[in-house]
């Protein structure tokens, strides 16, 4: 488990905090350029986007649209819209992607291994047999961002079909 959990501390969301002193994800949310940014749900209080750097295929991050560092901070309603789009983002993962498994968690705090502790949100991994060695250190990043878009396309479709 430290193999998977471990590279969420270097996250794209560190490098760039350090750089704009500003929330990447309350960027993002405001940008509303989508497709740019791999956001492929929206729903009344939080959102689901594709993490740039997976650890695995399919590695979704789903968020409140409320800056809070933790669960504890957001209203019941909020929880609930989170829980259920957790849901549909895994639901949507199994269609598009069939994996055997998932790892699905929140880092709170940079001591746990949050990459960014600010803006609180739930990883979502899914996982094969098989699957821990996915992203090697040195892979190629822009390779990662072209799968990206496929994964990214693949998922909008398969949600249009489902509404
Ligand atoms: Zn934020």
């Amino acid at each position: 488990m430290d193999k998977l959990w471990a590279p969420w501390r270097q996250t794209y969301v560190t490098q760039l905090i350090g750089k704009t002193k500003k929330c990447v994800f309350c960027r993002i949310i405001k940008e509303r350029k989508d497709k740019k940014n791999f956001i492929f749900m929206r729903t009344k209080y939080s959102f689901a986007v594709l993490n740039i750097y997976p650890y695995n295929n399919g590695h979704v991050l789903v968020m409140p649209f409320r800056h809070v560092d933790d669960l504890d901070k957001l209203q019941e309603k909020e929880l609930v819209d989170l829980m259920n789009l957790m849901t549909a983002c895994k639901k949507l993962l199994q269609k598009v992607l069939g994996p055997k498994g998932y790892n699905i968690g929140i880092n709170l705090g940079r001591v746990a291994g949050a990459g960014f502790p600010g803006h609180v949100h739930i990883h979502i991994v899914p996982r094969w047999p098989g699957d821990v060695n996915f992203m090697p250190v040195t892979a190629d990043i822009k390779v990662i961002s072209q799968s990206l878009r496929t994964l990214y396309e693949r998922l909008l479709r398969v949600q249009k079909k489902k509404v």
